[in-house]
């Protein structure tokens, strides 16, 4: 008798699983939302069922398996719990995929508070402009299942994985594997940050001394945590050459070679430099020559939306980090320039404070604000003297922060907003932006 899985959500991941289980498992999916009907057609005609429900516990029973659960649903979760209690294994699509690795690829992981994709992208860059066989997945938006059948001995294997992920593994081995950072995020679903280190630090397990972990040194949590690890540590550092990857006088340093000067990397602010830091080591581990590495840090422009290099235009740097949908993260953009700044701010009004901008606006000389939030953020420039102009769109203001700009100036849109009053999406509203921006200068 065939075995039977139960696949708990659909989405990108539940999908690419139930592909992969159809061959050996009798596979039921279920989901609350109504999912992609040719997705779900070409499952049926694969002879998997497809179930959309509020109540996957009615479907449930011990003649299952193997529980494959979507990264996003937590651990209390009724089926999770009962398959639990009926020792059923409980694992996801990350840990389905890696039991199908064929024996000798490089898996490298990359996790940690902020910074995966970023990392994980220029990992990924620096092995493909080295001439390696690369694929990349995971948490960045590639199911690791989509991989297996492009995936061939000896690749490189380069994965960014979430803590949601980490919670469901068992088997999953990196050979390298890179912790960014650790803050206190995600509470409501680990319940504690006790809970969400350890699930983090799952990325190094089964780890011996032949593999390698990397680690940010100025990082107190990720120190603790990693102490008792056996794997080989490599550490970076923006603070000490007492690392194997070092800022010092603007530069990038590995061990004693000098990488790169600041000045000719396109990415901005320590907190990038911290993530390059990272992705050399993992580059360095795999013998990248250091001109690969070059070559990609005086091209990279950033992940999309992620304090993303746009243009120069006239002497003025463009930036779209429109990602920024909260203080905290246009604060981060704000120290990554020292130039006079032109800021773009504005959005959905969810009634929080821009007060806490205040001491990182040091360098900015106007405020270009639109959207629901203008006259509160024109309230509060005025209470620290910044000159601000409200706007109707993002079109408007861009326009007028052109206009203020002068050579050698940043233009910066970093909305400290949610972008819902106006666009569906966060990425809507920084392509329109580039679109303006790239448009500057056509009659
Ligand atoms: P993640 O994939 O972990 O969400 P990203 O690389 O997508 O991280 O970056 C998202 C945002 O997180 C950035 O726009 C920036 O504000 C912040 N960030 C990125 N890297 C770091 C870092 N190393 N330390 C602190 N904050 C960072």
């Amino acid at each position: 008798m065939k075995k039977k899985a139960f696949v708990l959500g659909m989405a990108r991941s539940g999908y690419e699983a139930a592909k992969l289980l159809a061959k050996d498992y009798d596979v039921l999916v279920t989901d609350m939302k109504e999912q992609d009907e040719e997705k779900v057609k070409e499952l049926e005609r694969m002879g998997v069922s497809v179930c959309i429900t509020d109540d996957a516990l009615s479907l449930f029973d011990s003649s299952y398996d193997l529980v494959v659960k979507n990264p996003g649903i937590k651990y209390t979760h009724p089926v999770v719990v009962e398959a639990k209690k009926q020792q059923i294994s409980v694992i996801n699509e990350l840990e389905l995929a890696f039991l199908h690795f064929p024996l000798d690829v490089t898996v490298i992981g990359i996790t940690g508070s902020n910074g995966k994709t970023t990392t994980t992208t220029l990992v990924y860059e620096m092995l493909k402009e080295d001439g390696k066989s690369v694929l990349l997945g995971g948490n960045i938006g590639v199911p690791v299942c989509h991989l297996l059948k492009e995936m061939k001995q000896s690749d490189y294997v380069v994965l960014e994985v979430s803590d949601h992920q980490l919670c469901d593994v068992k088997d999953f081995k990196t050979h390298i594997s890179v912790l960014t950072n650790l803050f206190p995020v995600h509470l409501d679903f680990h319940d504690s940050y006790d809970r969400y280190k350890e699930m983090k630090k799952r990325i190094f397990a089964h780890h011996t001394s032949n593999d390698l972990a990397i680690i940010n040194k100025e990082n107190e949590d990720s120190l603790l945590l990693t102490r008792d690890l056996v794997s080989k540590k490599e550490y970076f550092s923006s603070k000490t050459n007492q690392a194997s990857c070092y800022l010092k006088d603007e530069a990038i340093y590995y061990k004693e070679e000098k990488i790169l000067d600041t000045q000719e990397i396109l990415l901005k602010g320590v907190h990038n430099y911290e993530n390059i830091m990272a992705a050399i080591l993992v580059a360095k581990a795999c013998d990248v020559k250091t001109s690969s590495i070059q070559n990609v840090l005086k091209s990279f422009k950033g992940v999309e939306h992620r304090l993303e290099f746009v243009r120069d235009y006239q002497g003025v740097s463009y930036y779209n980090d429109s990602k920024a949908t909260n203080c905290e993260s246009t604060k981060i953009a704000l120290n990554s320039f020292d130039r006079p700044t032109i800021l773009i701010l504005g959005g959905l009004d969810r009634g929080h404070s821009f007060a806490d901008l205040k001491i990182a606006m040091s360098h900015v000389i106007y405020v270009a604000c639109y959207g629901e939030t203008k006259t509160r953020i024109k309230e509060f420039c005025d209470s620290i003297s910044v000159p601000c102009q409200m706007f109707e769109t993002l079109r408007e203001a861009t326009s007028s922060a052109k206009n203020k700009a002068k050579k050698g100036d940043v233009v910066l849109l970093s909305p400290a907003c949610a972008s819902w009053d106006q666009y569906d999406s966060f990425e809507k509203r920084g392509e329109e932006f580039k679109k303006i921006v790239l448009e500057l200068g056509e009659k």
